[in-house]
């Protein structure tokens, strides 16, 4: 009987891993199992983009996991039971449970509207990609003049604002921050993002808080009415509410809490990754739902699983924070320097070169999801016998 993996979600994370488990376990020993309620990997860096009326290249998990002994399976996870080990799925085939010995939990996050009256049925949410399809149709329909007003001042909103304006100059494209514009960012990198938005012609709203959204216009907490033909809401992430409902100890958002190898603390056969899983940074600081961060962890969960299965010794990445990459449009960026625990340092990279710097980014992200051991050889490990289920015949090889 070989240890069965199951891997819910295939974003960035949960994708590498089920990649990287495949390229370091014995496929004679190991049965891993991915499944993605799509049929092909998703750059959701890129949503901003797609709604902005770009395409982006096909990327079909069939053809990404052709031959590394991954089986894909497309359908939606509605369940996870993690005392039973099992997990619960809806796809062509109706509705089916199936047991793991371990499993990553991996399915990301989506938008949330705060609590906001009015921003559930009237805005446009660029966290996913039926939600960034949407917003492209309204985009397409909208006449020269219309306002597109952007909710949240973080680095989705500035993208996508910047992103806007640019490919649709005809447009009046307004942001809407909580906090002043880029106020996270070193002085010489928020001088520059003002240029870009001055030179953009962005209007915008700063110290403001989004009370009321209508169908036609944004209410700020002040009484403020900004008519906007379109708003795009932009204020933060949020997990799917599924390990919420299982005994695994969730935070009070919902994400799993992980140890620093991304287990469980609550159920160790479940390792959590990406914007679902909640740990600690090298620096002491909870990392933040993001590809920067994700990606290391998913890293760290597929060693620490092999190191488990196999007895060898953990690689370890590194959990902390490097630089954040902006784009502002197609042509203009913002590399701002960050310390481990993501603040911001003096040192940035502004302008064109930032731009290509961020596309290669996003570029190598993609192509590490489809090459989880970096193009570098890997041995395939055999599984110790502790670690095969019951009744296993396989001969354990260390
Ligand atoms: C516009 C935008 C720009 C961004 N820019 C950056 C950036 O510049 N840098 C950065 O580091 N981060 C950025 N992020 C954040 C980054 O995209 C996320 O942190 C990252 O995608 C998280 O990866 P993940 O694997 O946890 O989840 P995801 O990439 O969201 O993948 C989750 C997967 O699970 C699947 N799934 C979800 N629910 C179910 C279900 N019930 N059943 C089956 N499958 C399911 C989804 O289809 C998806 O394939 C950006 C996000 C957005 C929206």
């Amino acid at each position: 009987m070989e240890h069965r993996i199951i891997v819910l979600g295939a974003g960035y994370t949960g994708a590498f891993a089920a990649g990287r488990l495949a390229k370091r376990l014995h496929p004679e020993d190991v049965r891993i199992t991915l499944v993605n309620a799509e049929p092909d990997f998703v750059e959701r860096v890129r949503m901003h983009q797609v709604a902005a009326g770009q395409d982006l290249k096909p990327r079909p998990f069939a053809e990404m996991f052709a031959g590394t002994g991954v089986e894909l399976k497309l359908a939606k996870v509605t369940a996870v039971d993690a005392d039973a080990k099992t997990v619960a799925l809806t796809g062509a085939s109706g509705a089916e449970t199936l047991p793991y010995d371990t499993l990553v939990y991996a399915l990301g996050s989506g938008w949330t509207d705060h609590g906001v009256p009015g921003a559930a049925e009237h805005a446009y949410e660029i966290a996913s990609r039926p939600g960034a399809l949407k917003l492209r149709e309204r985009l397409a329909r909208l006449d020269a003049g219309a306002r597109v007003t952007v909710v949240g001042g973080g680095l989705t909103g500035v993208e996508a604002a910047t992103e806007f304006a640019e490919a649709r100059p005809d447009l009046e494209v307004a942001l809407i921050a909580r906090g002043g514009l880029g106020d996270w960012v070193s002085p010489k990198a928020q001088a520059h993002l003002r240029k870009v938005f001055a030179k953009l012609g962005i209007e915008v709203h700063e110290h403001a808080d989004v009370a009321e959204v209508r169908p036609d216009a944004v209410v700020t907490a002040d009484g403020t009415r900004i008519a906007s033909a379109a708003t795009v809401w932009t204020t933060g992430f949020a997990v799917h509410p599924i390990a919420a409902a299982t005994t695994m100890e969730t935070t009070e958002r919902g994400q799993i809490v992980a140890d620093r190898d991304m287990a469980s603390v609550s159920h160790p056969d479940v390792f959590a990754v990406g914007d679902a899983g909640f740990a600690m940074g090298d620096a002491g600081s909870p990392l933040r739902m993001s590809c920067a961060s994700g990606i290391p962890m998913a890293q760290n969960a597929a060693e620490a699983i092999v190191a488990r299965l196999t007895g060898a010794k953990a690689g370890r990445m590194p959990l902390g924070y490097f630089n954040q990459c902006v784009s502002l449009g197609r042509s203009d960026g913002l590399i701002q320097y960050v310390t481990g625990d993501d603040r911001a340092r003096s040192a940035s990279l502004r302008g064109a070169f930032a731009a290509r710097y961020k596309e290669f980014v996003c570029k190598g992200a993609a192509w590490g999801v489809a090459n989880p051991t970096y193009g570098m050889p890997v041995r395939r490990r055999r599984i110790a016998k502790a670690a095969k289920p019951e009744g296993s015949a396989v001969k354990a090889l260390a």
